[in-house]
């Protein structure tokens, strides 16, 4: 059975996708991307080197010049790939609270993402890849042959970022992790260019009520599912 070749994958943060996306990448073999990873690293650099997140002109020359790589290395952390920037490991750095507070703020500048949309583009053009992010199946691949849109609530979604915090050692307060989120999420739905917004021909999947594996599974359903559909049409 023929899988869809280049698969986009939207939700809120922590909705769970990139740990579903992940998971499914690695048992049919294709590529993972995690899109985020490339507004989070440059809103690392942009941090690390003091600039003003208001000045969209020097934001955007950093991500224009930024050498971002984002590799499917695995190390023994838990982590889904290895992002590099200047020979230096920034896996860890671009998921630290301060990037969490900025990253909405350097996602929403038109030159950011007018500097990433190419790269984007050009990884999923090689196919067998699943992306995930906020705008990929309506604007980084709307032709993608199939979208997934993976949404949990908010409560749910603030437990989950709460139980991984607390297993890393980090500190965790429910509150200030939901009201976080939600602010995000507000930030990424609202802003004027490529809102997160679900497009209208992407599945959608809400693990709210689900395990990991459970969403896992509902992903393979759909990919299959997919499958059972385009060998229907060409028969
Ligand atoms: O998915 P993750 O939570 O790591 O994304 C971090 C941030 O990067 C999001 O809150 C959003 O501001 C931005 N982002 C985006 N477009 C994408 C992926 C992420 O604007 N395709």
């Amino acid at each position: 059975m023929s899988l869809p070749s280049t698969i986009a994958v939207d939700g809120p943060a922590s909705s769970g996708k990139s740990t579903v996306s992940f998971a499914v990448s690695r048992r049919i073999g294709y590529l993972f991307v995690d899109t985020g990873a490339f507004y989070r690293a440059i809103t690392l650099l942009a941090l690390e080197q003091h600039l003003d997140l208001d000045n969209f002109a020097e934001v955007s020359a950093l991500a224009e010049r930024a050498q971002i790589d984002i590799t499917p290395e695995l190390a023994d952390d838990g982590r889904q790939y290895t992002v590099m920037t200047d020979g230096r490991d920034i896996t860890a750095a671009i998921h630290a609270p301060e990037v969490d507070a900025a990253v909405s703020k350097v996602s929403a500048i038109p030159g950011v993402r007018a500097a990433l949309l190419n790269t984007q583009r050009k990884i999923a053009a090689r196919g067998r890849v699943i992306m995930a992010g906020r705008d990929i199946g309506t604007i980084v691949l709307p032709d993608a042959d199939l979208k997934i849109y993976i949404d949990a609530s908010l409560e749910e979604r603030a437990t989950r970022r709460y139980h991984q915090r607390a297993s890393n050692g980090e500190s965790a307060d429910l509150d200030a992790i939901r009201e976080a989120i939600r602010k995000r999420d507000e930030a990424d739905s609202q802003r004027a260019i490529s809102p997160l917004l679900r497009a209208p021909d992407a599945v959608y999947l809400d693990t709210s009520h689900l395990t990991q594996l459970e969403a896992i599974e509902a992903m393979i359903r759909i990919l299959h599912e997919w499958s059972r559909e385009k060998n229907h049409e060409q028969r």
